[in-house]
């Protein structure tokens, strides 16, 4: 754990030393869980809407992108349920005073238990090697059963508060779980109460006009609201979907995890349309092929997970998250939701305007159903930096001084600068054949020309902020029309021809596409 959490300080430090993300407003001490993505962060950021974006939106015929305003007429957040009831249950310690989120400390407490039957099961594993049947030693190893009789009767008793919105009993569980606040170490625990996330603000010149809008929680109300608009005038047929994505406000009660819990971040949202009825099938589709999306950007298989929602939301049919094993553990990442026809009803009945379609084909209008799937980009965009970044032994030592670098390991396709151009010594003309090259490359790629400092340095510069391919322009180069490439994560050098290299590029970053 504490290898974990050095990690995740190291992530965060380096994404402030390299340009990659920024505390808000720092010069005054910064603003509370909001963040600034700096030079290279915006890069990736955009690569990763980028690529949502294609996936969703390109490369299916039936879905179509929009991009709504933030501030939406006040009755949206009436109808949508998020006025009376987008809230979550806090608490207080009353002896650090510190706030927490009442259900995450549940949940928290759960996982360390099942962390606990984890451990046996595979430190059994590891005592029976091939003959180790983890069926039959999960039903009947003594230790293992006690704990999962625990963690069933807390799972169903918190179930069950939360259903019933029962405040009180939650809290009571909190106390019969023994949990401890991690700062004072006590259980001297306030009453749970609920807590609005909405911002608002107020919209209007003269006092006595304002009204009071929000600041949108979720990019979603902008798709339903625009339903017909975007039916119509794409003349869409069932099923189909609309995709945006855009940033969303939340006055979350804890915000200490970096960029996985801010108070304004982007999501990355698509509400696909369909007959009632067949919601489920397009949810179980949804689900494999949001996970096979994650597949597709390179990072191994057994970080992600899907998670089932213990309570249901007011809207939903069935829910669940894909959650990433962060360097704080598995959390969720992305949401897939059948909300059923929540939503379209709601606003139907607030608006007093018809919001169906008719189905030609079965001569029969209805509200659709809605499948859902809801992917906060700097999650995804914390998701992939932290497994990119590592600290690296080096037994070649480039002529550098140190024998340690640190790398991003990036997919090449997502990485911020795609290739830096690099004359090996400031003289005998290699600066300007370099910046030919560097200028050629421009239009086609994000490129950077360095010639400060000496190759070593420069190449650990391009590491430390995920350059898949540095090339390097030296005195053969004016005799042969040959350069050297050198690639990032091999850290292998070849010698290639200059009227190559736009190719070797374009090729290595498509490849880098696991799909
Ligand atoms: P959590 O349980 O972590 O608060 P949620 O279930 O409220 O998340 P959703 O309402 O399903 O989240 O939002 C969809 C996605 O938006 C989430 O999967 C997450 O990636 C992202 N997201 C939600 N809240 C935040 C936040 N405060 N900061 C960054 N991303 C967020």
């Amino acid at each position: 754990m504490a290898n974990n959490e050095d990690l995740f300080k190291n992530i965060i430090s380096h994404s402030k030393e390299y340009g990659y993300i920024f505390p808000s407003s720092e010069i005054y001490d910064g603003l509370s869980a909001v963040y600034d993505y700096g030079q290279y962060g915006a890069e990736l950021k955009k690569n990763l809407r980028d690529y949502w974006w294609k996936s969703m939106v390109q490369m299916n015929e039936n879905i179509v992108g929009i991009d709504a305003a933030i501030f939406m007429h006040p009755t949206t957040w009436k109808a949508s349920g998020h006025v009376d009831a987008f809230s979550d249950p806090l608490i207080d310690n009353k002896d650090s005073k510190k706030r927490y989120r009442a259900d995450v400390l549940v949940e928290d407490h759960m996982a360390k238990i099942e962390a606990k039957i984890t451990k046996e099961v595979e430190k059994a594993k590891a005592r029976f090697g091939e003959s180790f049947n983890e069926e039959t030693f999960r039903s009947t190893n003594a230790r293992v059963l006690e704990n999962q009789t625990k963690l069933n009767d807390i799972h169903t008793r918190f179930k069950n508060a939360l259903e019933a919105n029962d405040l009180a009993d939650v809290r009571q569980l909190i106390i019969d779980c023994e949990i401890v606040c991690p700062v004072s170490g006590s259980r001297n625990w306030t009453e749970v109460r609920q807590f609005n996330l909405m911002f608002s603000t107020a919209m209007g010149s003269v006092s006595e006009e304002a009204a009071t809008i929000y600041l949108r929680p979720e990019t979603a109300q902008g798709i339903f609201v625009n339903f017909l608009n975007v039916q119509k005038t794409g003349r869409m047929k069932i099923p189909f979907g609309i995709a945006q994505t855009g940033k969303a406000f939340r006055n979350e009660i804890v915000a200490r995890q970096f960029i996985f819990r801010m108070r304004e971040f982007e999501q990355m949202e698509m509400q696909f349309f369909v007959k009632p009825g067949t919601e489920l099938e397009w949810y179980e589709r949804w689900k494999e092929t949001r996970m096979k999306w994650h597949n597709s950007l390179g990072i191994s298989s057994e970080k992600y997970r899907f998670h089932d929602h213990i309570k249901l939301a007011h809207y939903a049919n069935a829910a669940c998250d894909i959650e990433f094993e962060f360097p704080f553990g598995f959390k969720e990442l992305e949401g897939i939701h059948s909300r059923t026809d929540f939503d379209l009803s709601s606003h139907e009945k607030f608006s007093g305007k018809k919001l169906r379609y008719f189905d030609a084909e079965d001569n029969e209008s209805y509200i659709p159903y809605v499948v859902e799937t809801s992917i906060g980009l700097d999650r995804l965009f914390l998701a992939v930096l932290s497994t990119a970044f590592q600290i690296e032994k080096l037994n070649t030592q480039e002529g550098e001084e140190s024998n340690e670098r640190v790398v991003l390991r990036l997919p090449d396709f997502l990485a911020p600068v795609k290739v830096a151009v690099l004359p090996l010594v400031k003289k005998d003309g290699l600066p300007d054949r370099a910046l030919e090259l560097f200028h050629s490359l421009k239009p086609h790629f994000m490129c950077q020309y360095d010639e400060k400092d000496s190759i070593g340095k420069r190449y650990r510069r391009q590491d430390a902020i995920g350059t898949p391919l540095c090339v390097t322009i030296d005195h053969q180069t004016i005799e042969d029309g040959t350069a050297t490439i050198r690639h990032r994560d091999s850290m292998q050098q070849e010698r290639v021809p200059m009227d190559k290299i736009a190719s070797i590029l374009r090729e290595k970053i498509d490849a880098s596409v696991k799909a």
